[in-house]
């Protein structure tokens, strides 16, 4: 391909890393970001962990400094949104109703925190009510909360269980609510829900689950979140339940959308001249053999390295495991492969040091290694073996044996 022009849409993780290696692999031609937030490119998972928490700064976690830009010569445009695609005429419009000229585009989008179903949960927009998507939010919520602060969670998903983790570590009073009758239960199986259970108890986190949220009300300036269990006061509400891809301008300009926009296993949409990454892509994975939309961390990196080498002709594809982490108290997990929520599962260790494999027909479809370190390369190379799941129980056997 190797373009002229290179603009980017969306300064996030993908977008940040897509520069950085377009640079590294000697390309010079010109390339121009363009990103609605203030803050220069920075990494998300901080937000709900280390950031809240006053552990990390958020120079420790921008993933270029200004003057790397200014030295690369990236035209780095914050503040400023793209609202629409001209494909024909192969450029950008943006808000003030300028255009950007392209010879190849990359939409790194991202996603957004999701309001509701198919209306915004009632009271989403009340003072005090927030979500936790951007750099700005997270300041938001921090600010408000501190020592005996009650804070209301909405959604026992990652977001919601490390604000929850994160809060308690700063002394406030914490409810989670949540639908199901275990967190996170129905990807990660019930062994890992109830460990999580269990451990947000232990410090003291009041997990009300099988419970739904109807909406939050102000009343004598006072929130209270309604639920089928009664209303609750809290000062602080955390609307923690999901994302959504940012997918509406890849969809006006006709690009083939599904939850994602559909890219094929180099990254290319419907349109050869346009690419797709990180949370707003949903990628043909040549070893999953299916599209697949990961709203991962490690996924927005390799995506953006991925799409550097498609821009400059290198023959690479998306053939790479999905790969995940969170840090709760003082639980660590990663976990590496594609389950379902019906797979079986096997785990070896001890209550507190353990991992779990997924198995669909004897065949591991993921591993996930819980207060354990440095084994999740070995557990991504036993993805897609089949090995008997009395040997994968034995502890006796290790990991490296199998
Ligand atoms: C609080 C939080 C904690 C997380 N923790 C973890 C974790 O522990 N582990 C893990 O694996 N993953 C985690 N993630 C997920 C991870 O951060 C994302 O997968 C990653 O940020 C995706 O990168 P991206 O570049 O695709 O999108 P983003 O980082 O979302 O960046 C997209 C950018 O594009 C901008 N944009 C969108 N539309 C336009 C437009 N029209 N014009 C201009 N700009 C636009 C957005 O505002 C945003 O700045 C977390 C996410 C959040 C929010």
């Amino acid at each position: 391909m190797n373009p002229e022009t290179i603009v980017v849409i969306g300064a996030g993780l993908a977008a940040a890393t897509l520069v950085r290696e377009l640079r590294a692999r000697g390309y010079d031609g010109v390339l121009r970001v363009i990103g609605d937030e203030s803050a220069l490119p920075y990494e998300r998972p901080p937000l709900s962990k280390g950031f809240l928490q006053g552990a990390d700064e958020v120079a420790d976690f921008t993933v270029n400094t200004a003057a790397w830009y200014a030295e690369n010569h990236v035209d780095l445009r914050l503040d400023t949104r793209a609202i629409s695609i001209d494909r024909k005429h192969q450029h950008v419009v943006l808000a003030d109703g300028t255009t950007i000229d392209y010879d190849a585009l990359v939409l790194a989008t991202g996603a957004r925190s999701r309001l509701g179903g198919s209306e915004p949960m009632a009271g989403h927009d009340l003072p005090g009510v927030h979500l936790l998507r951007t750099l700005k939010d997270a300041q938001a919520l921090k600010e408000q909360i501190t020592d005996g602060t009650q804070v209301a969670v909405i959604g026992s998903g990652w977001i919601g269980m490390e604000v929850a983790a994160s809060s308690r570590a700063l002394g406030a009073r914490v409810t989670v609510y949540s639908p199901d009758d275990l967190p996170l239960a129905k990807v990660f199986g019930e062994r890992f829900g109830h460990h999580l259970l269990e451990l947000h108890q232990r410090h003291g986190v009041d997990v009300r689950t099988g419970t739904r949220v109807q909406g939050i009300e102000l009343v004598d300036r006072h929130l209270q979140v309604v639920s089928d269990a009664g209303s609750s006061r809290a000062e602080v509400v955390l609307l923690a339940i999901g994302a959504v891809p940012n997918v509406e301008l890849a969809e006006t300009a006709g690009l083939e959308v599904d939850r994602g926009v559909i890219v094929d296993a180099s990254l290319r949409s419907s349109d050869s001249k346009i690419l797709v990454i990180g949370d707003a892509a949903q990628a043909f994975n040549t070893r999953l053999r299916r599209q697949l939309q990961v709203e991962h961390w490690d996924n927005a990196i390799r995506q953006g390295k991925l799409a550097a080498a498609t821009l400059l002709g290198a023959d690479e594809s998306y053939d790479w495991l999905p790969y995940f982490f969170t840090d709760q108290f003082d639980l660590g997990m990663e976990y590496v492969g594609d389950a379902k929520a019906t797979d079986e599962t096997v785990v070896r260790g001890t209550e507190n040091e353990f991992v779990i494999f997924w198995l669909r027909e004897r065949r591991i479809t993921a591993a996930a290694n819980v207060n354990i370190w440095d084994v999740n390369d070995t557990l991504r190379a036993l993805v897609g073996r089949e090995i008997d799941p009395a040997r994968l129980a034995d502890d006796s056997i290790t990991l490296e044996e199998l």
